[in-house]
């Protein structure tokens, strides 16, 4: 799959696909209208990537250069943001780095709380952190891997043409999310019982397609009960 080429400007944060995935609604209230709440699980997480980004920015350890908070951006995804951890392995098949000898092949790794699972947001964010790689390095980067702090294990994932093809998709929408300027209307279901921003989204409500914060404008205007 094709995605279109953006310029520096329009660049979204790569973090906001994971969003994406797991509810467009949720994208849209943190990006769109710059809301936020937070709950146990997102503060465990937050923990989490404050842990990946501790130690030296650069470390080298054999025939492994370890990079943490490495920034990157995809104009052909329209994102940028910060890897938590690349590791370049020496490799004849990499690429080259300035100021080291040798040829070094990206592998990014996304610090996640918790412990191992199937999630396809996770996967589809750490796939875009790759593929800004790969457009930036202008190399091929075939695997990445998730984290899980709680457990300290590493999912090693093989980036499969589906899921870059998921990941265009999901850079796609959350353009066309926030070029639309309207937050889409609540997905109930399960994922909303460790969604953290439930209270602003109320997902069982009869909101509609009404902004969290065009709701919170009436109630704070007019009172709760004339704002429905
Ligand atoms: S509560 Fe449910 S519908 Fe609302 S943003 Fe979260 S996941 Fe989406």
């Amino acid at each position: 799959m094709s995605c279109p080429e953006f310029t520096e400007d329009d660049l979204l944060p790569v973090s906001g696909l994971a969003h994406v995935v797991f509810c467009a609604r949720r994208a849209a209230l943190h990006h769109l209208e710059g809301q936020w709440e937070d709950n146990l699980l997102t503060v465990e997480g937050g923990h989490t990537h404050d842990r990946a980004h501790e130690g030296p920015r650069r470390e080298v350890r054999g025939d492994l250069l370890i990079v943490r908070g490495l920034r990157v951006r995809s104009f052909r995804l329209g994102v940028s943001g910060v890897c938590d951890v690349v590791e370049f392995g020496r490799d004849e098949q990499g690429v080259e780095l300035t100021g080291r000898e040798g040829r070094w092949q990206p592998f990014p790794i996304e610090y996640k709380r918790g412990r191992l699972r199937h999630e396809p947001s996770y996967r589809v964010q750490v796939c875009a952190q790759a593929m800004c790689l790969e457009e930036m390095l202008g190399c091929s980067v075939p695997a990445a891997a998730l984290f899980y702090a709680k457990t300290g294990r590493r999912q090693k994932l093989d980036l499969t043409a589906e899921l870059r093809a998921d990941t265009c998709h999901a850079a796609r929408r959350f353009h066309e999310i926030m070029a639309a300027g309207r937050t889409p209307p609540p997905e109930p279901g399960p994922k909303c019982e460790k969604c953290s921003m439930a209270p602003l989204c109320l997902p069982r409500t009869a909101l509609g397609p009404r902004s969290a914060s065009s709701y919170l404008a009436s109630v704070l205007a007019n009172g709760n009960e004339r704002a429905r």
